[in-house]
């Protein structure tokens, strides 16, 4: 089976090595408690030096030859929210979509997968995190995935892009289109709520924090103000602030949104009990 490999983006799979072969019928074991669930010792080519995927398992656990999975702005603007689960699920009804509730990503998500499909599940919606879609060729995931991007495509609302008169942290520049996050009280509330999505996470930390701190987080909201960003903030991380501004966007004004909360937010840091207490404590 071919998967992603850990730390590549599938924009780079035309022009770079972002692909590994790893034995399959292994994987489906460490889904099933063999190994350790990260599938490294599954790779076929033991001069491969690229990890598989964190999300392996599920890949193969899941009876199909082709399994796409994607964290689109268009599923995320809907499956971070009670109400834009409901949405989703009219407007993919034909498709017999199956959500999934938040699990972290690995062996507990996996788990999560299988113990809700039926063998001819193909359309999977991972609340708070994406979409999983299965089918016999490229052909038929292709189709199927475009026909949920545009039944959940939703316009976004207009912002306003109003850059700060103040000065930047020293290192920090302004976010310029993503400011409306910090300037916007709605937006603000929204975003200083939680996490939404595992990625955030990964690439910003727990939230968005309104100062700078020991754990020297990329982007710091300025309230009232705008949106500050690291200038050495990686392309990575900018692409996350993009993400958060392009699917809040597109949430409507009366959609409630439901983060994965601070629990999930330290497991996928791999925070100690220790230091998720600490983290809690300087919250407030
Ligand atoms: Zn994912």
């Amino acid at each position: 089976m071919w998967i992603k490999a850990s730390g590549k983006e599938l924009a780079d799979a035309l022009t770079s090595e972002i692909f590994v072969a790893v034995d399959r019928k292994a994987a489906i074991g460490e889904a099933h408690g063999a190994g350790d669930g990260t599938c490294k010792a599954t790779i076929l080519d033991p001069e491969v030096q690229l990890r598989p995927s964190i999300e392996t398992t599920f890949h193969a656990v899941l009876e199909w030859r082709v399994v796409a999975h994607s964290h689109s702005v268009a599923v995320l603007s809907h499956v971070i929210s009670p109400q834009g689960r409901v949405a989703a699920g009219a407007l993919l009804e034909d498709l017999n979509p199956v959500f999934v509730p938040y699990a972290k990503p690995g062996l507990p998500l996996t788990g999560a997968i299988t113990e809700r499909i039926t063998p001819r599940t193909q359309l999977i919606l991972l609340e708070n995190h994406g979409l999983i879609v299965c089918g016999r060729t490229t052909h038929e995931v292709d189709t199927l995935m475009q026909a949920v991007e545009t039944r959940l495509r939703r316009n976004p609302v207009e912002v306003t892009d109003v850059m700060p008169n103040a000065d930047p942290m020293p290192g920090f520049e302004w976010a310029g289109e993503q400011n409306w996050l910090a300037q916007d009280e709605h937006a603000l509330a929204r975003v200083t709520s939680g996490s939404f999505y595992p990625d955030h996470v990964v690439f910003l930390g727990p939230g968005l924090p309104m100062e700078d701190n020991d754990d020297g987080p990329p982007v710091v909201l300025s309230p009232g103000v705008g949106v500050q960003i690291r200038v050495d903030a990686t392309e990575a991380q900018k692409a996350m602030l993009r993400c958060l501004s392009d699917v809040l966007r597109r949430v409507p004004a009366d959609w409630t949104l439901e983060s994965i909360g601070p629990e999930a937010e330290a497991e996928l840091l791999n925070w100690d009990a220790e230091k998720y207490r600490q983290w809690l404590a300087a919250k407030g």
